[in-house]
């Protein structure tokens, strides 16, 4: 399976206090019902999962797709091509053409999910440009072209010039940078259902389904807030997901929850439409921040951190033994793409 999928955009964190949680209450219950666009991305595809079974990843994207299609969700999916590198590429190529197939957009996430902080310029891009080899030909089919790039991570380079760098070859390839300005560290969530449901522990998947959707609920009211402090309206948002079975399973809970907060599910293109994706964001450094940190640095304020919501502890633990081989001494510890 893929590699960790981490950025560290959140990296000041404390324990959420009474009162900071009852000020959050008051300011989600005295804000404006005004409704702003949501688009939703989903990352590593085919998919994000503790097994490489083709079953399973065909069930996740059969699931996921007639959810988004019954909801009227035009999403994008970002593609890490190293995955379909199986006996059964045929089936798996197969299954991200159905994407297309619902009214979704592909994006490349590189090859095989590389770090641009810790990767040298050069091969990055040599690992980015082989991740499209598939994907430009699905959508070369439809008459199409591949338009986003999510960076694995969020890390868009250690230096101004490798940042400067990678994205002169993006926009010499017809790439946009897709940014993420809100997210449920859903990743955080998805390998211990994999596990609830591949152990047929109907208890303890319905357990993890609701404990993210009350995280979503906590993280969703945290970044519409953010945003709003730091425009001073609400922005349009593009919310990070995984191609997860736990996504697939909730999707038409998610699809609720959204709405229920003024929300309204756009495209990708259609939420960066919004002036505030032209604030500036001059960032050069080892971190993945999410785009709101970014602004926020450009516009000199600071986001409140330490308020936003924390997973769980069982989750956190269950996911921690399920990932072993991920570092959590180094800064990745807290959030992913
Ligand atoms: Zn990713």
């Amino acid at each position: 399976m893929a590699a960790a999928r981490r950025f560290p955009g959140r990296r000041i964190k404390g324990p959420r206090g009474l009162f900071t949680a009852l000020v959050l209450a008051l300011l989600a219950i005295a804000a404006p019902a005004a409704a702003e666009d949501v688009a939703l991305t989903f990352d590593d595809l085919p998919t994000m999962s503790l097994t490489g079974s083709l079953d399973y990843t065909a069930t996740t994207t059969r699931r996921l797709l007639a959810g988004l299609v019954r909801q009227r969700i035009r999403a994008t999916g970002f593609v890490n091509e190293n995955k379909l590198e199986a006996t059964d590429r045929a089936q798996r190529i197969a299954l991200l053409s159905r994407w297309l197939g619902a009214g979704m957009d592909l994006g490349n996430h590189s090859y095989s999910h590389l770090s641009l902080t810790s990767t040298p310029l050069a091969d990055y891009i040599a690992d980015v440009s082989k991740g499209e080899q598939v994907t430009r030909a699905l959508l070369a089919a439809r008459g199409r072209e591949p338009r986003w790039y999510r960076h694995p991570y969020l890390e868009t380079g250690p230096t101004l010039e490798v940042r400067q760098g990678f994205e002169a070859w993006l926009s010499q390839h017809g790439y946009r940078v897709a940014p993420v300005t809100m997210e449920n560290s859903d990743w955080v969530f998805a390998l211990p259902y994999d596990e609830a449901v591949l152990r047929g522990d109907a208890a303890q998947a319905e357990h993890v389904r609701q404990a993210y959707l009350a995280f979503t609920a906590q993280s969703v009211t945290w970044y519409r807030q953010a945003a709003m402090d730091l425009f001073g309206r609400r922005p349009s948002l593009v919310l990070l997901l995984h191609a997860s079975r736990l996504n697939a399973d909730c999707i038409d809970r998610l699809a609720e929850l959204l709405r229920a907060d003024g929300l309204k599910p756009v495209s990708l293109e259609r939420a960066v439409a919004d002036p505030a994706y032209a604030t500036p964001d001059a960032y050069a450094g080892r971190d993945g921040d999410d785009w709101l940190e970014r602004w926020a640095r450009t516009l000199h304020k600071t986001l409140p951190w330490e308020s936003s919501p924390e997973p769980p502890a069982d989750i956190v633990a269950e996911d921690a033994r399920l990932e072993p081989n991920d570092d959590p001494s180094a800064e990745r510890t807290e959030s992913g793409s």
